[in-house]
């Protein structure tokens, strides 16, 4: 697997933050806990990228990375978590669906642990990602963590649940690499169907 190119380009606590610039971004999205910071630094090959659990329901802002100076890679803050307090948990809201509204954004990364059951947050992102129009893969987290036969047992499910606009499951796994090149081969026919036909080939609707 080829490693990409990564720099951190900016967080953003407001909507005016955003980038401005067009390119293509990815949206990591998923419950705290998940798994979500390791898998970005393993993606990218990169320790310390995205700050491995850090406290979790505080952070509120939404980390973009600029991937081989071509698309952000954009890690929302984690959802979810019970003991965040209702303030917190509104700003998440606001947050990420303004983000997740804008145009840039051509595809999400659902990422979602298979040994745990999907929460009402868990839906209520599906559902919303479907609304949205948004096309996203569902990462599976911590693969390495079931055997072969769970796994696999655990993918038929989340396939079977997938939404209108969902992609794939791929399993995957920050301790062994399980899944890295083929979430990567995702995100880049994404991002690369952007730069050439500004979103019309991902099957954005307007
Ligand atoms: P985040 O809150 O979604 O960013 O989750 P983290 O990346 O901080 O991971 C949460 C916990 O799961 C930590 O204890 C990680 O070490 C563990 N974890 C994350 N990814 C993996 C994985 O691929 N395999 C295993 N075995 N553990 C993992």
């Amino acid at each position: 697997m080829r490693k990409p190119t990564v720099r951190f380009a900016g967080s953003a606590a407001s909507p005016a933050q955003f980038p401005k610039d067009g390119l293509p971004e990815v949206a990591f999205l998923g419950r705290s806990n998940v798994g979500k910071s390791r898998l970005l630094n393993a993606l990218c090959g990169i320790r310390g990228l995205a700050r491995v659990s850090a406290t979790p329901g505080r952070t509120q802002l939404v980390n973009f990375f600029l991937v081989d100076d071509a698309w952000y890679l954009v890690d929302l803050p984690g959802y979810g978590y019970a003991r965040a307090p209702a303030s917190v948990r509104r700003g998440f809201e606001g947050l990420v669906t303004t983000y997740l509204e804008r145009e840039a954004v051509v595809l999400g990364v659902f990422l979602v642990d298979p040994r745990r059951p999907p929460t009402d947050a868990d839906d209520l992102l599906r559902r919303y990602l479907d609304r949205l129009g948004l096309p996203y893969v569902v990462a599976a987290t911590k693969a390495d963590k079931l055997g072969s036969n769970e796994l696999t047992r655990r993918r038929r499910e989340l396939e079977r649940g997938l939404g209108r606009k969902a992609r794939e499951v791929i399993p995957t796994s920050a301790e062994d690499g399980t899944g890295l090149p083929e979430l990567l081969r995702a995100i880049r026919r994404a991002t690369e169907a952007h730069g050439t036909v500004r979103g019309a080939a991902v099957g954005r609707e307007a």
